[in-house]
């Protein structure tokens, strides 16, 4: 197949990218592109401009465009013919992008020339019908709409290249990757907490996650699961750190309190102060929650109130005004959704009392914290048994093709 284009470009929001933080902010999301296109070893990232343009090398810039849509920060993208600054290539290279489109309705254009490179003979002015009068002839269906076109063809002729395109893809929007600090993720098997990540990620945060589990109250293909949306968001990210804590002896001191409403209560103060020390060790300067306010009981402004005193670091809550079906929504477009809905018991489910408080009581949880002498030995075996791992971008693939290997050898053996 022949390539239909040269190169992807990527612009960034006018805000993020202007004064001090440009160079910074651009550097980033360079790196985001880097990390993104990891599976695809020949593909090149240039920056010039305050642009970033993408080389698809082998692949189809066809296959690129999903996954660059994801880089945050980005406000649009456009497929892009690159030639040499001539009018004769530019009116050609024009003419193919149009035929591309396959025009099958009157569809109003205007052209856009932009001239930087004053070696070229004609001014931007001039220049505008020169390209757009060769197309009209050849194109009966075009039409020019200098107000309010349907599609506008751009040209930028620079002193050795010029770059042709039309299409404008809405990029993701946000900051771009890192820029705004590292934040660590408690993530559930929930639907809430992917959602709460990738928001935070978008939101320019650097973010690594933190999971509880309770073997063998809770089974490892919940433990599967939980990886799998931590690789979720590590195709967003391009890689994700997970940490995941051995909860079981903090959970079993807690039921032998004889406080079974209080217990999410107590639970939710020891994974912040389980997490407040990972961050700690990771440089991380927020945790991060998917709590939705109302949602559940330990979701009441009372419980949050009394929950959060258990840290003093700032608590990050994406989605807490957000609607459940809004929720559900991101978490579809992000492609967490059907992960998130397998039913492998979460530690938390499992020790849910019949009548949890909403309404807790910061003088009782305190008195019972303070009565339970091995707490905070507990609390520091957790966070110093905490297992890591990473996970990468095109990862999943890669797990599929070993869980595939893995299936092919055992076919061997039987
Ligand atoms: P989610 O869908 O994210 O699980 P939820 O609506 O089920 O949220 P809860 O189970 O009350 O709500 O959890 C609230 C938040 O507490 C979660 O969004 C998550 O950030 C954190 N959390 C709960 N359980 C765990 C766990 N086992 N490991 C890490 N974080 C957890
Ligand atoms: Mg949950």
């Amino acid at each position: 197949m022949t390539k239909k284009y040269d190169y992807l470009l990527l612009r960034f929001g006018e805000v993020s990218l202007k004064g001090r933080n440009r160079a910074r902010f651009e550097k980033a999301a360079v790196e985001h592109v880097r990390a993104l296109i990891r599976p695809y070893p020949d593909v090149k990232v240039r920056r010039e401009f305050g642009r970033i343009y993408v080389d698809p090398g082998s692949q189809q810039v066809e296959t690129l465009i999903p996954i660059l849509t994801n880089v945050f920060g980005m406000n649009s993208l456009s497929p892009v013919r690159a030639v040499q600054p001539e009018l004769g290539e530019i009116v050609r290279a024009s003419e193919e992008l149009i035929e591309a489109m396959e025009l099958k309705k009157e569809t109003t254009f205007k052209t856009n020339v932009r001239r930087v490179w004053k070696g070229f003979p004609h001014s931007s002015q001039e220049s505008n019908p020169l390209v757009a009068t060769p197309l009209l002839k050849r194109f009966p269906l075009l039409k020019v709409n200098v107000r309010d076109p349907e599609f506008e063809l751009r040209v930028e002729i620079r002193d050795n290249i010029a770059y042709i395109y039309g299409e404008v893809i809405p990029g993701v929007g946000g900051f771009p990757l890192g820029t705004n600090g590292k934040a660590l993720l408690l993530l559930s098997g929930g639907i809430d907490s992917p959602v709460a990540g990738w928001s935070a990620l978008r939101r320019g945060l650097e973010v690594e996650c933190i999971h509880f589990h309770s073997y063998p109250f809770t089974s490892d293909k919940a433990k599967e699961k939980v990886i799998d949306l931590a690789q979720g968001l590590a195709e967003y990210a391009g890689k994700i750190k997970l940490h995941i804590v051995p909860f079981t002896e903090v959970q079993t001191a807690f039921t032998q309190m004889g406080q079974d409403n209080l217990m999410i209560t107590l639970m939710r103060r020891a994974m912040l102060r389980i997490s407040t020390k990972v961050a700690e060790r990771e440089k991380a300067l927020a945790l991060i929650t998917g709590e939705s306010l109302g949602q559940v009981a330990s979701q009441t402004l009372s419980s949050m109130n009394v929950i959060e005193r258990a840290t003093e670091l700032p608590i990050l809550r994406p989605l807490v005004m957000t609607d459940k079906d809004e929720i559900i929504r991101l978490s579809r477009q992000i492609g967490t959704y059907e992960t998130s809905i397998l039913p492998y018991e979460d530690c938390c489910t499992l020790f849910i009392p019949k009548s949890p408080t909403t309404n807790p009581n910061l003088r009782i949880v305190n008195k019972v914290e303070s009565v339970m002498p091995t707490l905070e030995q507990l609390i520091q075996e957790a966070a110093d048994g905490t297992e890591t791992i990473e996970l990468f971008a095109g990862g999943s693939v890669k797990r599929r093709e070993e869980e595939d290997a893995k299936a092919e050898i055992k076919q061997e053996w039987f």
